[in-house]
């Protein structure tokens, strides 16, 4: 094979030294690959890919076999694509029981049990409607149940999935004083806004809660929260009749699946440090439908990563770097960046060997002139080289506009918190994370393979590529900057 070299002069402090550069082999990465795989890894067989399901352990299998055609070796354990962890679920059981006086309630349509515990209460009902919290702070509610009308006061609604995530943002208004004054639970009743989000909010409290060892292992000991509908509005102002609920949960594993392999680079002993490209193969699974359909297929998020990634290895297996390429697609990001931070407290290669970590996570939709990257914003910019590094491949190849909000420490989405990148970037670990952002059919059903946008998936995977490339090649790691704010 013929490798074309170039020889770039670089100009450095008035010294001038020479290095050589070959160039990337951009023309490896194809635009009927990625949507071949992507229609593939976004199809109904895999019925959403959601962790905790045999569906996430089929699309790893079959993801592992992509990887060994892609000219991967192994590099999980055992000498196999693989890194099995525990996954550990709480979930709520139908003998929870919930009752005021004679009433029994049905579980999840008639009440929604939002803390996953194990408790039994029996107290009297107080009423404090939408009571602010200066209210709440004079009441006396040790060993009552509070009962509270939801609100939207104080809770900006300028989020995705704002619906979805209602219920959640009522409890935080409340929870940490209720549980600080001794209430022994929250009953929340349903405003116009509760009502909607009753059926969006269902599939994810019916599923429970996951972690990893280390991780939400075990299940707090926390006061129970429940919602009921409007309906019992009336009747709960005034009766004096008693709660008595017994709220039952369970905990128990299962395997999920984290799948490594890697490009071997070039050079005896930069061989042993690696660019690792990072993306989650899960999604959400079937759920709630919109219209006719409830398989949330995550073509954009984020089957859009796991292609790239395989269209980047086949470019490194072309023409490899001096450092080696490694590749983890992560299980279980959706159920909490779990399999990142499995990997990332467990790598299959020296942690120290780490050179940098470009973590990629929805990469297919919105202009395709744009894109974000994120990790490149104080405080939680966690290496000014990297960034740099990535904005010149940016430069050499797509020329994306970079957008400049999404980063920000106060946007309302918090999105660089919320990917695979975060627990290497904790870890010290210069990492970014490469996205083309939120769009209205984020996890929907309707996030499928045909609304990708291939021509900016390509450019996206160029640009990725072109970052790692410098990365395999360049004499010197990017280092890390001091007092990085990595907690939201
Ligand atoms: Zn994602």
């Amino acid at each position: 094979m013929k490798n074309k070299i170039i020889f770039v002069l670089i100009l450095c402090g008035g010294i001038a030294f020479s290095q050589t550069i070959r160039k990337p082999l951009v023309s490896a990465i194809k635009v009927e690959d990625l949507k071949k795989d992507m229609y593939e890894m976004a199809g109904n067989h895999f019925n959403g890919r959601e962790a905790g399901t045999l569906d996430e352990l089929k699309v790893s299998m079959w993801l592992a076999n992509k990887a060994k055609e892609a000219g991967m070796s192994s590099e999980g354990d055992d000498g196999t694509f693989f890194q099995f962890f525990d996954l550990f679920r709480h979930q709520v059981t139908a003998n929870t029981k919930f009752k005021i006086g004679t009433k029994a309630y049905k579980l999840w349509s008639e009440v929604l049990v939002a803390e996953t515990t194990n408790i039994k209460v029996d107290a009297p009902l107080l009423y404090l409607g939408t009571a602010t919290k200066e209210e709440i702070e004079k009441a006396d509610i040790k060993g009552k149940a509070v009962v509270l009308l939801a609100s939207k006061e104080g809770i900006a609604d300028d989020i995705s999935l704002f619906d979805r995530r209602y219920p959640g943002l009522v409890k935080s208004k409340y929870y940490d004083l209720l549980v600080k004054k001794g209430a022994a639970a929250v009953i929340f009743v349903a405003d116009k806004l509760g009502e909607e989000s009753w059926f969006q909010v269902e599939p994810q409290m019916t599923r429970g809660i996951y972690g990893i060892e280390g991780v939400r292992e075990k299940m707090g000991s926390t006061i129970p929260v429940f919602w009921v509908h409007n309906d019992q509005l009336a009747y709960l102002k005034t009766t004096k009749d008693l709660l008595s609920t017994e709220v039952v949960s369970e905990t128990y594993k299962y395997p999920s699946v984290n799948i490594i392999g890697k490009i071997e680079g070039t050079d005896a002993k930069l061989k042993n440090e690696y660019v690792l490209f990072s993306g989650h193969q899960d999604h959400d699974g079937v759920r709630q439908k919109y219209g006719q359909d409830s398989i949330y297929n995550g073509a954009d998020d984020n089957a859009s990563t796991c292609v790239a990634m395989l269209a980047i290895a086949r470019a490194y297996k072309k023409q490899p770097g001096k450092r080696s390429a490694l590749f983890v697609f992560h299980g279980s990001e959706e159920r909490g960046l779990l399999g990142s931070r499995w990997y990332a407290s467990h790598p299959t290669v020296p942690e120290k060997d780490i050179v940098a970590v470009l973590n990629g996570d929805m990469i297919g939709r919105n202009n395709v002139n744009q894109a974000a990257l994120l990790g490149s914003t104080s405080p939680h910019e966690n290496s000014s080289d990297l960034v740099a590094i990535a904005k010149k491949a940016n430069d050499e190849g797509p020329k994306f506009d970079l957008d400049k909000l999404w980063d920000r420490p106060e946007h309302p989405e918090y999105f660089y918190f919320r990917s695979d990148h975060l627990p290497y970037a904790r870890k010290g670990i210069p990492s970014v994370f490469f996205t083309s952002v939120l769009h209205s059919q984020y996890h929907t059903p309707m996030d499928e393979a045909e609304n990708i946008d291939y021509v900016k998936l390509h450019k996206m995977t160029e640009w990725m590529y072109r970052t790692g490339w410098i990365l395999s090649n360049d004499a010197a790691r990017p280092k890390t900057l001091p007092n990085v704010q990595l907690e939201r």
